[in-house]
């Protein structure tokens, strides 16, 4: 008889790491608590708009190629990709940003024009951070975190200083221009932490970005859920949405399947994709691996204030992603991670996906998600959030010379309360467990349990961490840990 698995949640990595499990052999099962799959990445439509409700940003293509190519598959199986000109801009003040185009020339063109010589120690920044991405991206974050012997081999060895010097140092080392070092310290804002505390190495984010790009799948991010969800059928998954898990079943130790809306549902193995935190409070208390204190001792990656708006015209001065980098940085960042209270002037981002993909709205008319990052845990009303939005809008009619607050056919928001309610997101947070030095590869939550056996753990709070492409690689690892440890027979 075939071995039964049961994973709880549908986010990237349980979807991911169904696939590969029902590859190998296995009977798997996926519960779901919300109406739709997709967790994080979960879609809203409404009134002919499309909005991707959490990740909009598709970076590191290759990783979404390997995953496919492990079904022998390719992403264009399922949905189209667009390398996005403009990958972005950067707004600093009113009518005055920066562009980010769609290759590095057309990138080092623009910085020179800020800073005069900085064209060339661009080139040099990017030729490093494509070597760390080589080293990182194709082969570190495929290791499991068991050991931390994995992060030691010739590669890393040479490059051992990136590892105790940070982004932000290196970045100032070399760039004098306030607006070009925003620019460069923004893609390792996607790991969670404060450039001040994001090691050099992870400059391989730097690479991501101006190296490969900033790509779009059509009709957005949710395609590609929706693409992991015909994998998984077509290998044999079975998805139950609407299905809550109240328990994970142990006797003797060993992990004997789920209760969900009551019913007990037994399996060999049990795999989770939910939040890591919450996951162990599924568990008796004996049986639970970190304490209250560890989780509140750990950097968590922020959490958000989301707006999705149906505009009734079209928006002008904007691009698909447009970052507004306009007001003090470290205030910001301060308040997110020091002193964690809202942020008196917030920065904050803005995607239009009806710019590029004429399916996110309809005709002459805009769809627009703005997005505030936030420390995880504040308090979160509907007050705060009407404040915040008058804040922002007011800033982006000014910046983008052109009055929008009339022009509003609906708004949707969604923030800490509802990252608890949807997703039992620890504090809120919206990216997980950030990636810093002290909370990388080994250093981070396991997949496998210490003290339940065949309980495994997958998602964006353990390795590798937060971000679409590290959840799949997150639910790889997962799989491979499980057919290691387990026959897929019984
Ligand atoms: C606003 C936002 C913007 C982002 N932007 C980007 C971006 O542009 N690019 C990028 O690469 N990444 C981005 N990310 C990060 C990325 O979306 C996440 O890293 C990734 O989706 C996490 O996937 P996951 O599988 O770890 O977790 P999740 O997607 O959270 O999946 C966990 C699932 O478990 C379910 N669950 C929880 N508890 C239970 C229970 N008791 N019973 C049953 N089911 C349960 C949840 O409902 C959820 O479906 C963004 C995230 C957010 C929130």
């Amino acid at each position: 008889m075939k071995a039964t698995i049961n994973i709880i949640g549908s986010g990237f990595s349980s979807l991911a790491a169904s696939c590969y499990l029902a590859k190998a052999g296995y009977e798997v099962t996926v519960f779901e608590k919300n109406k739709t799959i997709g967790g994080r990445a979960r879609q809203l439509i409404k009134d002919g708009f499309t909005f991707d409700i959490g990740p909009t940003w598709y970076w590191m293509p290759d990783v979404f190629e390997r995953f496919f190519a492990d079904f022998n598959k390719k992403s264009s199986d399922y949905y189209t990709l667009q390398k996005l000109n403009p990958a972005y801009s950067v707004y600093f003040g009113k009518d005055d940003y920066i562009t980010i185009e769609d290759t590095l020339e057309k990138i080092t063109i623009a910085f020179e024009k800020e800073e005069s010589g900085s064209s060339k120690k661009l080139n040099k920044f990017i030729e490093d951070a494509k070597s760390n991405y080589d080293i990182a991206i194709k082969d570190l974050v495929y290791n499991p975190g068991v050991s931390p012997l994995e992060l030691i081999t010739p590669a890393t060895i040479k490059k051992i200083n990136q590892f105790f010097s940070t982004i932000k140092k290196d970045v100032r080392k070399e760039f004098k221009n306030e607006r070009l070092i925003k620019i460069l310290e923004f893609p390792v804002l996607f790991l969670g932490a404060k450039p001040s505390d994001t090691p050099s190495f992870y400059s391989f984010m730097n690479y991501a970005d101006f190296g490969l790009g900033t790509f779009h799948p059509k009709k957005g991010m949710y395609q590609v859920i929706l693409a992991m969800e015909h994998l998984a059928k077509d290998l044999g998954v079975t998805i139950k949405t609407e299905a809550n898990i109240d328990k994970i079943i142990v006797e003797d130790g060993v992990a004997k399947g789920l209760v969900s809306n009551g019913e007990s549902i037994y399996s060999d193995i049990v795999l989770s994709g939910a939040d890591y935190h919450h996951t162990e409070t599924l568990l008796d208390k004996p049986f639970r691996q970190y304490s209250e204190n560890y989780w509140k001792k750990k950097t968590f990656a922020p959490s958000s204030l989301l707006f999705y708006i149906g505009f009734d015209k079209k928006l002008k001065n904007v691009n698909h992603h447009t970052l507004f980098f306009d007001v003090d940085f470290e205030a910001h960042a301060e308040a997110i991670y020091d002193t964690c209270k809202w942020p008196e002037n917030p920065l904050f981002y803005a995607s239009f996906p009806s710019k590029t993909d004429s399916s996110c709205a309809p005709q002459d008319k805009e769809a627009g998600i703005f997005l505030i990052p936030l420390a995880p845990g504040l308090e979160d009303t509907p007050e705060l959030r009407a404040t915040y939005f008058e804040k922002i809008i007011t800033r982006f009619e000014n910046m983008t010379s052109q009055s929008v607050k009339n022009n509003i056919l609906f708004k949707e928001s969604f923030c800490l309360n509802d990252f608890i309610k949807d997703y039992n997101s620890y504090k809120g947070n919206a990216y997980g467990m950030a990636n810093t030095l002290l909370q990388t590869a080994f250093l981070r939550p396991k997949l496998k349990s210490k003290t339940v056996r065949n309980l495994f753990f997958t998602g964006q709070l353990t390795v590798p961490g937060p971000g679409v492409p590290p959840s799949l690689i997150s639910g790889k690892l997962a799989a491979n840990l499980i057919t290691k440890h387990h026959s897929i027979l019984v």
